[in-house]
């Protein structure tokens, strides 16, 4: 019995290992650094069917500040307004392609109506991040305890909608980040992300794909978070899609690593 332990044990050991090898095929390094294996196919290697049950990276605490860079070489990802049932399935399926996590900051009147797109995103194994529930960006100088009413009601709304998975970031709606709502933000138990580049996507009509990657190829730097957008836009998010593809080509290419915050 004890030889067929074993065996059993090494069997299990080589699928681990196989698959191990298969999901650390990854066009875009992550930090910590997964080694690119080339040629493995990609799509849906990386897609976990259990949520993500990630808590705010370990060195980046819930704080009376605004995070506005990684602490570490890796990029960060982040994409703000949704879900949207047009794009966040495609964001999802190119940042699947390129192994890559990003992080979601979602708005809770859109959590109402795509509830299913949240969990989609949860059980990829991306971070959810709390946008507010309905993107006032006078949210910061409401009264201490309705900015508290609407981050608890939309981390339940996100949270439910997630099937358990909490939001450990808060992105206040056009970046504005008052002292009171990233004091009410930490007290419950999220860290304020800001960011340092901007794929300016939001604009009607945005820009063209190509000029969203060149600006953010020139000012990309090791650490930076980089906000795009899934939704928001009253034109469309086509070239947020075209212009992720295009960033993540070129950081390949340049060898630049993404956070998994
Ligand atoms: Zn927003």
């Amino acid at each position: 019995m004890v030889l067929f332990n074993r065996s059993r044990v090494a069997v299990l050991l080589a699928v681990v290992l196989v698959l191990g090898g298969l999901t650390a095929g990854a066009s875009v390094q992550e930090d910590p650094v997964r080694l690119p294996i080339p040629g493995v196919p990609t799509q849906a290697a990386q897609v976990s069917t259990r949520p993500n049950q990630r808590a705010v990276a370990a060195h980046l605490k819930p704080a009376s500040f605004v995070y506005e860079d990684t602490g570490s070489a890796g990029i960060q990802l982040t994409f703000d307004d949704g879900p949207s049932p047009l794009w966040t399935p495609k964001v999802l399926q190119v940042l699947a392609k390129y192994h890559v996590h990003a992080i979601f900051c979602m708005v809770g009147f859109r959590v109402r109506e795509h509830p299913e797109l949240v969990r989609a995103v949860a059980d990829a194994g991306h971070t959810l991040c709390n946008h507010t529930v309905e993107h006032d960006p006078s949210i910061g100088t409401w009264s201490v305890p309705d900015i508290r009413a609407d981050l608890v009601e939309n981390n339940e709304l996100i949270t439910a909608a997630s099937g358990g998975v909490k939001p450990v970031y808060f992105r206040s709606p056009h970046g504005d980040f008052t002292p009171r709502i990233v004091e009410v933000a930490r007290e419950v138990g999220l860290a304020s992300l800001g960011w340092k580049v901007t794929a300016t996507d939001w604009a009607d009509p945005p820009p063209p794909a190509w000029d969203i990657a060149a600006n953010i190829h020139h000012h990309v730097r090791p650490g930076s978070i980089i906000l795009f957008h899934d939704a928001g836009s009253p034109g469309t998010h086509a070239q947020t899609v075209a212009a992720l593809k295009l960033v993540l080509d070129d950081f390949q290419r340049r060898h630049l690593k993404t956070a998994y915050l």
